[in-house]
């Protein structure tokens, strides 16, 4: 009890269903700000609003002991994610029992502020230091909108300024490379961490591209969150955003790059490079909720087509799979080969039923397309799994985990098919001791 009451971080014990039998003095000077009506009777409701996945991560974690969350971070913006103002909560939560919870809360609001100024030092060095053949500037507004350029946008973009005022700063990024929800997550992203840096293709006003990188930083105090549509319009601009062309160095990179994130045999994105993006994507995703949908797909029988043809007719069917995925995914969508007929696809702001379609897409045109191997025609058929992001999951293993599952129903049920996981799924362990094949 006395180690409760001294204890220099917050700790509170709770009820499974939240409501509170202990506090320290530390947690109730956490957790106070964010209670509505200044009472501290339930732990899930007094983090609602900052952490509305706690309740079901608890309700979830069906061990009877164990961590249900370590070090979990919970920012607490009083305006909307402006780093000067937010405050950043860890909160741990361990299962102690069939009855009781304890959460260990801290503040570690200078921790992560020195972690993002390191990142941040870091990120204008590695930008400073690239060969910059050329550069525009800009002041955004809070929305994104164009207010204020430098001179050197009609060099490099080719545009007349007056043509740019109020236009989204997207303009200058090729349409299929983008969503209007990726540019507010690069805005908040600014917010977050002080700045936000991509790399890409960028457009010019005549339609042709060069290779550049985009540095976002919020200006201080000014202008609404990206959130706040309209009434604090008119307030003076937000963001600087910074243009570079650096076509030279993407040159010499690009090798490495390659090696690094490229599957050698069909040119996509690698394991590690579908990891890296699909984790970044996700990390966004929680800054503002919208649909994350994942297929995987398994080309059928390919043991098969390796047997009948050879291993290297083997090699064009998959170089051809991964053309039809190129062609059939927009550039938002990350598209890689995982395993060596099996290919992943993230599909950011895309629902399940949308991602499904776009599967079906794909599954039809592979079914009605013969390769032509050496004069030969080979036909083949995919299977795809299909999941979604739902308040159950919490990062990318689970999101695939489903897809897999609904993959192996797919294989399951016959192949040349697209399944979607639900809830009620029967699982490949079913599948296995006869359940499915049995239905
Ligand atoms: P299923 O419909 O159940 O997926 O059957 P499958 O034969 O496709 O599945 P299985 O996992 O048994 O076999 C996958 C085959 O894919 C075996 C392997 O030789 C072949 N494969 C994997 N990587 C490559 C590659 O890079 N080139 C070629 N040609 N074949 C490959
Ligand atoms: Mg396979
Ligand atoms: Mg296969």
């Amino acid at each position: 009890m006395q180690f409760l009451y001294l204890a220099p971080v917050g700790l509170v014990q709770t009820a499974l269903d939240g409501t509170i039998c202990m506090i320290n003095p530390v947690s109730a000077q956490l957790l106070m700000p964010l209670s509505r009506d200044g009472n501290l009777t339930n732990l899930f409701a007094a983090l609602e609003g900052v952490a509305p996945a706690l309740r079901h991560l608890c309700a979830d974690f069906l061990p009877s002991q164990g961590v249900v969350c370590d070090g979990m971070y919970i920012p607490l913006s009083a305006d909307k994610g402006r780093k000067s103002t937010s405050k950043v909560l860890s909160l741990t939560v361990v299962k102690l029992g069939d009855t009781r919870l304890m959460a260990v809360l801290s503040d570690v609001t200078v921790q992560v502020r020195r972690e993002r100024e390191l990142k941040q030092t870091d990120a204008w060095l590695n930008s400073i230091l690239t060969n910059i053949t050329d550069y525009a500037m800009f002041r955004l507004d809070g929305l994104g909108r164009i207010a204020v350029w430098n001179e050197s946008i009609g060099r490099m973009m080719g545009y007349a300024p007056e043509a740019l005022v109020g236009q989204p700063y997207s303009i200058f990024s090729p349409p299929e490379a983008t969503t209007p929800e990726h540019l507010l997550d690069q805005l908040r992203e600014a917010d977050e961490n002080g700045w936000s840096l991509s790399e890409g293709f960028r457009l010019r006003a005549d339609g042709s591209q060069f290779w550049g990188s985009a540095m976002i930083s919020p200006l201080p105090d000014q202008g609404p969150s990206p959130g706040d549509h309209g009434e604090r319009e008119g307030l003076a601009p937000a963001y600087c955003l910074i243009i570079r062309d650096i076509s030279d160095k993407r040159d010499a990179n690009e090798r490495q790059r390659k090696a690094t994130y490229c599957d050698y045999l069909t040119g996509l994105a690698n394991r590690r490079a579908f990891f890296e993006a699909a984790e970044l994507e996700l990390e966004r995703r929680k800054l503002s909720t919208r649909p994350t949908a994942m297929i995987l797909f398994d080309a059928d029988h390919f043991k098969a087509v390796n047997n009948r043809f050879g291993h290297p007719a083997g090699d064009a069917v998959l170089c051809h799979l991964a053309a039809a995925l190129s062609a059939t995914f927009r550039e938002v969508d990350v598209v890689a080969r995982v395993g060596g007929e099996e290919f992943a696809v993230l599909l950011p702001s895309t629902d399940l039923a949308g991602a499904a379609a776009v599967a079906n897409r794909l599954r039809t045109l592979v079914e009605t397309t013969a390769v032509m191997v050496d004069g030969e025609p080979i036909r083949y058929t995919v299977s795809a799994g299909v999941a979604a992001m739902d308040y159950s999951l919490t990062g990318l293993d689970g999101l695939m985990r489903r897809a897999d599952q609904a993959l192996y129903a797919a294989k399951a049920r016959g192949r040349n098919r697209v399944d979607c996981w639900t809830p009620d799924r029967p699982t490949y362990k079913d599948h296995l001791s006869g359940a499915i094949s049995a239905a």
